[in-house]
């Protein structure tokens, strides 16, 4: 179990999810690294160690008198960590909490951050304590949607959990209570012109 941000990092690497390298982002930023852990998705047998190091960064930060009775997220990450941690907090804390994920809301392809709680979870979330669990965030608009829609149920958002905080992304900013992060650093990346790599 890695117990620093420094061993998260090399977790993640071993797991294909950061990748160090020469990479050009969607925003066409070149950048010399790559973080997408899709690749630890694939191969759970492996990465039961990030879900379990998210899981012990959600339990360290809760009120221990106020538990957490869900982990939600945006899909389509959430889809798995969130099963992942309900499972590994049955089996490792013996606790219940329940697994849940917000869909993209189809009705409206034009938005970037349009999600949507199925119906028969959203009855269910009623009085509900839950952590958002994210994989990677640049500017925190998934999770800020979902922590609306979450208290749009009447239930209280106590915390995001995050693998890497891209962005530096604040409690502050995004309007929830409290940000926890394996990995809390940006990744450098430059204009295209003035790429290092490209210009050296
Ligand atoms: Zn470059």
């Amino acid at each position: 179990m890695f117990t620093s941000e420094e061993g998260a990092v090399e977790m993640l690497e071993e797991l294909g999810a950061y990748q160090i390298g020469h990479f050009v982002l969607a925003s066409g930023r070149h950048a010399q690294g790559y973080v997408d852990a899709w690749a630890a998705y694939a191969d759970p047998g492996s990465s039961h160690r990030l879900t379990t190091g998210l899981l012990s960064l959600a339990l360290e930060n809760e009120d221990e008198s106020k538990p957490i009775d869900v982990f939600m997220g945006p899909e389509r990450a959430a889809i798995w960590l969130c099963k992942e941690m309900s499972i590994l907090a049955r089996r490792n804390y013996g606790r219940k909490v329940l697994s849940m994920f917000a869909e993209k809301d189809k009705s409206r392809p034009d938005e970037k951050y349009a999600f949507v709680i199925p119906r028969r979870w959203a009855g269910m979330l009623k009085g509900k304590r839950v952590a958002i669990i994210e994989d990677v965030s640049t500017t925190g608009g998934s999770f800020a949607e979902v922590a609306r829609l979450v208290a749009e149920c009447q239930a209280t958002v106590v915390m995001v959990v995050i693998i890497w905080n891209r962005g530096k992304v604040t409690a502050e900013q995004t309007g929830v209570p409290a940000i926890f992060a394996l990995v809390n650093q940006t990744i450098d990346s430059s204009e295209a012109d003035k790429c290092p790599d490209c210009h050296s």
